[in-house]
């Protein structure tokens, strides 16, 4: 499909999609984000995920905005991140329009190394981040195409990937051990402690996952 961008956070639905990628595309990049997340150990993890799926190149940007907001247990300064799930509407580690900065970054490097494909891990449970879900991830394809150089110079489309877009976690899990992900080395927790809390929303849904996928 020829070449494609991975967001890649370090943790176990990047790194599904890392594997998916290089097995669906012929050119693989990948590209992670510091932005004062609490949790900016993943990036360690990311990086060495890139390096053991052999990407064309691992790209990391800076997106220092973030740091001016408290608001979002997610990051640095933050509230505390709760243990157990979320009760809220909107999950107390959503940060605002995170997925917005990012497809928009990784859409100007897309621009810039001519990649048609952004590959995004969203999935069916993070649906209460307003920022994951189908309409928002149609509506930035349409804006990026809109204001494209390399769309209007070669005529083709910028294409979002986003293939969990409707799978449970348990399923990327199950994807993940028959592509040979190696989970034991991607991170997911939201405290950003090593070894993980295995507390926060995060560290339970991935267990969750990995238990159920191993059963069956
Ligand atoms: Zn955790």
């Amino acid at each position: 499909m020829g070449k494609v961008i991975v967001l890649l956070s370090g943790g176990m639905d990047s790194a599904t999609l890392l594997w998916l990628c290089k097995r669906e595309f012929t050119e693989v990049y990948a590209l992670s984000f510091d932005y004062g997340q609490r949790h900016k150990v993943e990036l360690k993890y990311a990086k060495e995920l890139a390096k053991l799926a052999g990407v064309k190149e691992h790209l990391l940007a800076e997106v220092p905005h973030y740091r001016l907001m408290k608001s979002s247990a997610l990051l640095e300064g933050g509230p505390d991140v709760p243990a157990g799930e979320y009760t809220q509407e909107v999950p107390p580690t959503n940060v605002p329009m995170r997925n917005l900065v990012f497809l928009a970054i990784a859409g100007s490097l897309a621009e810039n190394y001519e990649i048609d494909h952004i590959a995004i891990g969203v999935h069916a449970l993070d649906t209460p981040y307003p920022d994951c879900r189908a309409e928002f991830i149609t509506a930035v394809e349409s804006a990026m195409n809109a204001g494209s150089a390399f769309v209007l110079k070669q005529k083709k489309r910028i294409q979002i990937y986003a293939p969990f877009l409707h799978m449970r976690k348990v399923e990327i899990a199950k994807l993940g051990k028959k592509l040979g992900v190696p989970f034991e080395k991607t991170y997911s927790c939201y405290m950003g402690t090593e070894p993980p809390c295995g507390v926060c929303a995060t560290c339970l849904q991935r267990q969750q996952a990995l238990r159920e996928a191993t059963q069956s």
